[in-house]
């Protein structure tokens, strides 16, 4: 094991899915959120195994992430963008067969002058002031949206992850009182939204970190898993401190595991003080500072040294590091390291 294992398991990103599918109506249509290289998971590999469960409708963020999506699926499911129809992406759009969700009126002119009759969908704005067209905006185009016929009319909660808020309600109206009555398929909820309830599903429900086993889906089945190899074990001497800016100094004599895996591998020096592995089953504290490549971890209580230690498993979630590490785990995924080894489990076809 030269570099850490990333061990992906597709079988719960599948029941993930299912779970979340099930909680919407059957003529709610339940898509995929992919993005960001499926959340740092491997869009092509969780694509794929969505797609053999049922999944038609997948959601990236830029047309390249589409355009390689395209290739991994071939032409049958629908591919959706976040970023619309940007300047420069018309080709991508129309090679890849992708449906850009225009963020604005610009994009929505790019794409009826770039792509006239091609499919498209609307971002409305309720409140998360990111991405969509205002309401006077959608007022004044909205005939013309019509005329052109959009394949889904979506809108972004911005507290879904949190059940009490009163802004997930107040933009539920708003998106109610911006589509009422208009005759296409719309979407406002993301996993958070989803387990809001039948209010928030519409015509389609767009998970994305509740495929991959993170909050606000608690219930989700674990996804990942993380080992780190051991590089090289040491006797330490007590008085003798550890790591960039000597910040723990060992008590009594001990013995050091250096540890493959650091800041770089997305393992975030705000992990330090606190981060504990698994070596098997026995915790052992990572002492002084989190460095680029390397953790050093306190291993004086072991029999024998370990050839790797246990960073993520279905006990140290990755919502577990990111509260302590100050972040949510959405920024744990996608920062597990490009150096990493993925290896995926359950991968069928
Ligand atoms: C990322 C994203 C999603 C998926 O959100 P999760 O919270 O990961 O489920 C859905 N819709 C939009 C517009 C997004 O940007």
């Amino acid at each position: 094991m030269p570099t850490g294992q990333l061990h992906i398991d597709l079988e719960a990103v599948a029941a993930n899915w299912q779970a979340l599918d099930a909680m919407s109506a059957p003529s709610c249509e339940t898509g995929g959120v992919v993005k960001a290289n499926g959340y740092g998971l491997g869009a092509t590999a969780v694509g794929r195994r969505l797609a053999q469960v049922g999944a038609r409708a997948f959601f990236v963020a830029t047309a390249e992430e589409g355009a390689a999506l395209r290739k991994a699926l071939g032409p049958e499911p629908r591919i959706y963008v976040f970023y619309g129809h940007m300047a420069g992406d018309t080709a991508t759009i129309r090679d890849a067969d992708l449906i850009p969700l225009v963020p604005s009126v610009d994009h929505l002119m790019r794409q009826l002058e770039a792509l006239p009759r091609r499919p498209f969908g609307v971002q409305l704005d309720t409140g998360m002031s990111r991405l969509g067209l205002q309401l006077s905006e959608w007022a004044a185009i909205y005939d013309v949206v019509a005329d052109a016929g959009p394949a889904l009319i979506t809108s972004h909660l911005a507290s879904a992850d949190e059940p009490g808020s009163d802004q997930s309600s107040r933009q539920l109206d708003r998106f109610l009182h911006m589509t009422d009555g208009v005759p296409f398929p719309r979407s406002l909820a993301a996993t958070g939204g989803t387990l809001l309830g039948p209010a928030y599903h519409f015509d389609m429900v767009r998970p994305g970190i509740g495929l991959f086993g993170g909050l606000p889906f608690a219930d989700a089945t674990p996804v990942v898993a993380l080992d780190l190899p051991v590089i090289a074990c040491f006797d330490l001497p007590a008085g003798e401190s550890v790591g960039y800016g000597a910040t723990w100094t060992a008590r009594s004599d001990t013995r050091i595991a250096t540890v493959a895996g650091g800041y770089a591998d997305g393992l975030f020096r705000s992990l330090q003080p606190g981060l504990e592995v698994m070596a098997g089953p026995v915790p052992c504290p990572v002492v002084g500072r989190v460095s680029m490549d390397l953790l050093t971890v306190d291993i004086g209580h072991l029999d024998a040294d370990p050839d790797h230690v246990r960073v993520l498993d279905a006990y140290r979630r990755v919502d577990d590091l990111a509260t302590m590490a100050g972040t949510i785990g959405y920024e744990v995924l996608t920062s597990l390291g490009a150096r990493y080894r993925r290896t995926w489990r359950g991968m069928q076809g």
